[in-house]
């Protein structure tokens, strides 16, 4: 990446001017009254994902947000940053100037005067209409400069590069790269979900995905210490602490879980155990759920992929419980989903080995097509609700959060 904004480098800047970010959004401009709401979150996710760099201020302006930033600032680690914040569109270092064609053509050709480019072309958005030309003839204008300056040509459908330039309140934003955000919504605008986080491949993609559409998650995991080593706590941890980079703040509860496999395992048949494991994951992240007013959960799981997801073990696993679950990977295919987790940056603590609860005390062959009556059946002699309850107490909670200094609020 170009670093055109260090302070290092000798540029002209116009009068009345200063660097800037500039930050598209999403599909927050759909969003009609909510708008306010979803700028604002956005705006707090920016701060809380600068927090600890040289950040000035991000104002709301017209539709964008722009962030200030003192004197000298590290251009790469923000632009890092920034990739992983959901809801932009795209965003771009530029220079914000007056409206003269002076100040604008200064800025512009400051923005396009590394070389490199034998075509180009300008690009004008005017949301404000008393400004005295036309998109296409200030575009000509600062065009006709530029081919001055450089001795590149202009090409319209297929430019090697574009100056862009805003025209609006008062104000002319100019710049030349665009880098590609995320998309998704701001992290917080869509209530909250407990997910239920294995340290397998699929349930952190699934959280992620949430996460991008604006969901805020409570993690839950179940281990089997000491039953089993404490790799899979640790490996959810990890994972955690990479999806707190999306989201800036977690929680997560790891319950002992070995105690309901226990009764499970006494008082039910064998080919039945997993479904029953799964069920009272599903309540004990119902309650959690209930306790931080969520909405829903959230799990990773995918149609046919083992044999508790088959469409019958999915609807009696689901019986157990109230709330709605939310399966973003139910489509997808193993393939997808790994070069998600791989993109994502999950797959590699994914991969690292530990036993999983799920795995204790089961048969080979376990039932793929349960009689949601003899589930019911055998849950109500099974009574595991006060279990439930005292297994829940004992629940450990860790708090994440991203950037680390974060400060309290
Ligand atoms: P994953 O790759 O996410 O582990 P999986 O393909 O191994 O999924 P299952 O083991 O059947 O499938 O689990 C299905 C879903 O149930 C997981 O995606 C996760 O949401 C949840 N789950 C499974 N085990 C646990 C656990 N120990 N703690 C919390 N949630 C779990
Ligand atoms: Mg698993």
């Amino acid at each position: 990446m170009k670093n055109e904004m260090t302070s290092e480098m000798k540029i002209d800047l116009p009068p009345n001017s200063r660097f800037c970010m500039v930050v598209h959004y999403a599909e927050i401009g759909l969003k009609g009254s909510n708008r306010g709401l979803f700028e604002n979150q956005l705006r707090r996710n920016i701060i809380r994902a600068l927090s600890d760099t040289t950040l000035g201020s991000v104002e709301r302006s017209f539709g964008r947000l722009l962030i200030y930033f003192p004197k000298s600032f590290d251009w790469p680690a923000i632009s890092s940053r920034l990739k992983n914040v959901f809801g932009i569109a795209h965003f771009s270092p530029a220079v914000i100037t007056d409206q003269s064609i002076g100040s604008i053509t200064q800025a512009a050709l400051m923005q396009m005067k590394q070389g490199g480019y034998k075509t180009f072309r300008v690009t004008t958005k005017r949301s404000q209409k008393e400004f005295p030309m036309t998109s296409p003839e200030l575009s000509a204008l600062i065009g006709a400069a530029i081919v001055k300056e450089t001795g590149a040509r202009v090409d319209l459908s297929n430019p090697e590069k574009s100056c862009f330039i805003e025209i609006f309140n008062k104000n002319s934003l100019i710049y030349s790269e665009k880098i590609a955000g995320l998309g998704g919504l701001p992290s917080g605008v869509s209530e909250r979900a407990v997910s239920l986080l294995s340290s397998g491949i699929d349930s952190p993609v699934a959280s992620w995905k949430m996460i991008k559409r604006g969901v805020r998650l409570i993690f839950v995991h179940f281990h089997s210490v000491p039953a089993t080593t404490q790799a899979s706590i640790e490996n959810t941890k990890q994972l955690v602490k990479l999806l707190t980079e999306y989201q800036y703040k977690s929680k997560l509860y790891l319950v002992p879980f070995l105690a309901v496999q226990q009764q499970i395992m006494i008082n039910s048949p064998a080919d039945y155990r997993v479904l029953f494991y799964r069920r009272s994951m599903f309540r004990m992240a119902e309650m959690i759920a209930l306790r931080e007013r969520a909405a829903a959960l959230v799990t990773g799981e995918n149609v046919g992929q083992v044999a508790s997801q088959t469409l019958s073990n999915i609807r009696v696993v689901n019986d157990a419980i109230q709330l709605p679950v939310l399966r973003p990977l139910a489509g997808e295919d193993k393939k997808e989903i790994i070069n998600l987790a791989h993109q994502i940056g999950t797959f590699d603590i994914s991969t690292e080995p530990y036993e999983d609860c799920c795995s204790l005390y089961v048969p080979r062959h376990p039932e793929t097509k349960a009689d949601p009556k003899k589930i019911e059946e055998i849950a109500r002699q099974l009574d595991l609700n006060e279990l439930h309850e005292q297994v829940l107490e004992q629940a450990e909670i860790i708090k994440f959060r991203h950037p680390e200094q974060l400060p309290t609020p």
